[in-house]
């Protein structure tokens, strides 16, 4: 690794690609004859425009996004999404939602603030390990939407197929697989993610949304901000957005671009995720935490015998240079994100110094 930078296997706040940092860097102290830095430029002026919509072309391009949906760019993060979902599209009142995890949690959670939520199906018997059958799911009527956590990043389990809608609209949080394989997008009402996790800086998210799911009869509660068409009517626009994460997004949609799109990522992350799960799949010390059918590419959760030999194993980590392996608060364990741009030689010395440290407490 250049410049002394370490493996990071955070959840989020994530690696980026290496030459997008360097092209960020060169591009510091005066973008590209504009005499100023990204952060520094007006949001309406001509320069940030152009950097806006290239980022929105090159990330309709990226993932095949058809013309009647749109494409937002919206601040604070994920957990925004909550909200704004229940509050935009609970029309009859009524959100449909599949419990796989903490994030599927929250989510219901919020929504219960603004109308009914029905939970269609739930892993919570196995402590979220895998994901449930969704292909006869009992719907009701009035259903507003069906809501997943397309890939849970606490729990490590990821949806390989759709649920059967039948016929109601989908809505999925793709926060920590954003961009990692193709999506047919058709297949979605709405889709959202926190960009933190596998594309750029935190404090935005970006949202897909087909165009008649765009309401302007929300309720009077609802805040200016909180609205889709508020975004959608002003190019995201309204107020000053996050300028320096949908610059910084947009050029990792170019890099992905350049790098052969999302089928090629997707090739590379099967890859990266195969040599980790081979691993554990052999190993007498580590266990993985996830049904095999439901393995998600981009967070794999493992666990030893023991919580003091977890720690011991993310102290050693640690020392060898590693960083972000402890599992989350909530489920303990060890935990290695692998997002797009952890390099396959990340995963490799991983798997080098956790076969090391079998051998030497065996
Ligand atoms: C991180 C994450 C969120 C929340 O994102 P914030 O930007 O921290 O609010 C929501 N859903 C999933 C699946 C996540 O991984």
């Amino acid at each position: 690794m250049k410049y002394g930078r370490t493996y990071n296997f955070s959840a989020g706040p994530a690696m980026m690609p290496e030459p997008v940092l360097e092209e960020i860097a060169a591009e510091m102290m005066n973008y590209r004859g504009s005499g100023m830095c990204v952060m520094e430029m007006s949001h309406r002026s001509k320069v940030f425009q152009q950097i806006r919509d290239e980022a929105e072309a090159d990330l309709r391009k990226l993932m095949g996004i058809p013309g009647n949906y749109k494409v937002l760019f919206i601040q604070g993060g994920g957990t925004v999404q909550f909200a704004m979902v229940a509050m935009n599209l609970m029309k009859n009142g009524v959100g449909c939602y599949v419990e796989t995890g903490a994030w599927s949690k929250k989510a219901i959670a919020e929504a219960k603030k603004y109308g009914e939520v029905k939970i269609v199906a739930s892993s919570a018997d196995k402590n979220f390990s895998y994901i449930p059958d969704c292909s006869n799911l009992d719907i009701p009527d009035n259903a507003d939407y069906i809501y997943i956590c397309e890939n849970e990043t606490i729990n490590g389990t990821t949806y390989f197929q759709l649920p059967n809608t039948k016929g109601k609209v989908l809505v999925s949080d793709q926060s920590s697989m954003f961009l990692s394989r193709s999506c047919d997008v058709e297949k979605y009402g709405l889709i959202w993610g926190g960009v933190q996790k596998n594309v750029g800086p935190a404090g935005m998210a970006i949202v897909i949304i087909r165009e008649d799911l765009i309401r302007d009869d929300l309720p009077k509660f609802v805040p200016t901000y909180m609205s889709y068409k508020t975004h959608a009517d002003n190019d995201s626009l309204y107020n000053t957005p996050n300028c320096w994460a949908i610059y910084c997004c947009g050029k990792v949609f170019k890099y992905l671009l350049e790098n052969g799109g999302l089928e090629a990522m997707h090739k590379r992350n099967v890859e990266k995720a195969g040599i980790l799960y081979d691993f554990l799949d052999q190993s007498k010390l580590f266990t993985g935490a996830v049904r095999k059918e439901d393995r998600s590419l981009m967070n794999v959760p493992f666990v030893t015998p023991s919580k003091e030999q977890d720690a011991d194993v993310v102290a050693a980590s640690k020392e060898a240079g590693f960083d972000n392996l402890k599992g989350h608060k909530s489920v303990g364990g060890l935990r290695a994100s692998i997002y797009n741009a952890m390099p396959k030689e990340g995963v490799e010395a991983l798997v080098e110094f956790l076969t090391k440290y079998e051998k030497e407490h065996s």
